[in-house]
């Protein structure tokens, strides 16, 4: 704890009057106050420097404060922050939009620009529902999706994720209620399991004549575990969905725009979901944005209705500044560079994170693209690991049985080895 005076009158009134994510309040632990973020770099009121290993949580592909996007920013700024988006629209959004369609699996065509990840999740599933009100099937209600999954903390989202999280007990009874599946078997490299495929089929089609969507996180679920599967499990969905007259939604909000080493998650599979959701990196970590594609057929669908319009608005849909920044960050991947980046990043994860599978308690050390996991068969003791972690200079957010990494693409090969080595440590303390 530090012993400046005006640092510890701002952690108090952080305490008592600002909620964290998932925190008490007042809160029992006092966050790191930072003052400016930098490169990978994140630099502390009380003068330390931290590597960022989370990039924000996915966000910072390209790092802090990085030239082209701030000249984005700036530039935009100058023109106009924001404008409603109802009955008004602006070229960084309509470029935004067609970048999306370019780059995304072939067949999403139309794009919905919003506000945050749950929000673009909430839009999918609207859409979803919609298109099956509006094509004369409005029994199909209901989601399936995978134990283990996160998509977001606002309701409709919620009732998605998995249902051991906490957040179902916490809401029983407010949530709709979903049809869950095991997760697939672990490992991007495992063979598929046939009884599971089995098992995966069997329940879309008992549930075809109630189902909206199988909405499912591609190739990694995140925030629920840090779990990796084989990519044939996404086409063996499109084909059981496409069979059985279900959507595919796929929430890449995460995966996006190349953490796993492809673009899209989507590409491992060569399938194109009926819906997608995008977020996280879509602005380079800047800005708050999200945005939900889908295919005509979807999009038609919800014109045919008796409400022929898709329902959703929200006040900075499409806000022009987080567009304009969305349009430069994926100006930057556009040369290529990120695959090779990513690929070092995986690489020298691999050699880094080797000692973690000889640590005591650990159960499983996986690295897939620009991700690296060190998995505990225990919960990963907080204030040890914290300590193991910033006194190595690092910033990491171990959680449940976890110590993971997702680094922007920019980290040295140097600063990886620091990442590496602090949670090998963070692992042995733990
Ligand atoms: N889906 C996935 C896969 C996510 O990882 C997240 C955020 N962790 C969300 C949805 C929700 O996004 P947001 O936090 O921007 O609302």
């Amino acid at each position: 704890m530090t012993s400046d005076p005006a640092i510890r009158e701002l952690l108090r009134l952080d305490a008592h009057h600002v909620w964290h994510p998932y925190g008490p309040m007042p809160a029992t632990v006092a966050p790191l106050l930072v003052e400016e973020a930098s490169g990978v770099r994140l630099r502390l009121a009380d003068g330390r420097q931290l590597i960022d290993g989370m990039s924000s949580w996915w966000a910072a592909i390209h790092g802090y404060r990085h030239p082209v996007l701030d000249a984005a920013l700036a530039e935009q700024a100058g023109r106009m922050s924001h404008v409603m988006f109802g009955g008004l629209t602006h070229e960084p959004a309509i470029r935004l939009a067609k970048a999306l369609v370019e780059l995304t699996p072939d067949g999403l065509e139309h794009v919905f620009l919003c506000d945050s990840g749950s929000v673009s999740v909430e839009v999918a599933l609207k859409m979803c529902l919609q298109y099956w009100r509006s094509t004369g099937r409005p029994g199909k209600t209901r989601m399936l999706t995978w134990r283990g999954g996160y998509h977001g903390d606002t309701f409709h989202p919620m009732s998605v994720c998995d249902p051991e999280g906490g957040m179902h007990s916490l809401w029983r009874g407010v949530l709709p209620e979903q049809v869950f599946v095991q997760a697939p078997p672990p490992g991007f490299d495992a063979p598929l399991d046939e009884s599971y495929a089995d098992v995966l089929a069997r329940t879309v089609e008992e549930h075809a004549d109630e189902l909206a969507a199988v909405v499912v996180e591609p190739v990694v679920q995140g925030a629920g575990g840090m779990r990796f599967h084989n990519p044939g499990y996404l086409r063996l969905l499109r084909e059981i969905t496409r069979a059985n007259d279900v959507l595919l939604v796929f929430d890449e909000i995460a995966t996006g725009f190349g953490r796993t080493g492809a673009f899209f998650a989507a590409e491992h599979a060569g399938v194109t979901p009926d819906v997608l959701c995008v977020g996280k990196a879509l602005t380079g970590g800047y800005l708050t944005m999200a945005a939900t594609l889908c295919t005509t057929e979807v999009a038609e669908g919800i014109s045919r209705g008796e409400v022929p319009v898709l329902a959703h608005g929200p006040t900075f849909m499409g806000n022009p500044l987080a567009s304009a920044v969305a349009n430069a960050s994926i100006g930057l991947l556009a040369d290529g560079t990120w695959r090779d980046d990513v690929r070092r990043i995986e690489r020298t994860l691999r050699e880094g994170l080797a000692p973690a599978a000889d640590v005591e308690g650990v159960v499983d050390v996986r690295v897939l693209g620009g991700i690296g996991v060190v998995q505990l068969d225990h919960a990963v003791d907080m204030a040890a690991a914290t300590e193991a972690l910033t006194s190595r200079g690092v910033w990491l957010r171990p959680f449940r049985d976890l110590i993971y990494t997702m680094p922007p693409y920019i980290m040295s090969d140097a600063d990886l080895a620091v990442v590496a080595e602090a949670m090998v440590a963070a692992a042995e303390v733990s």
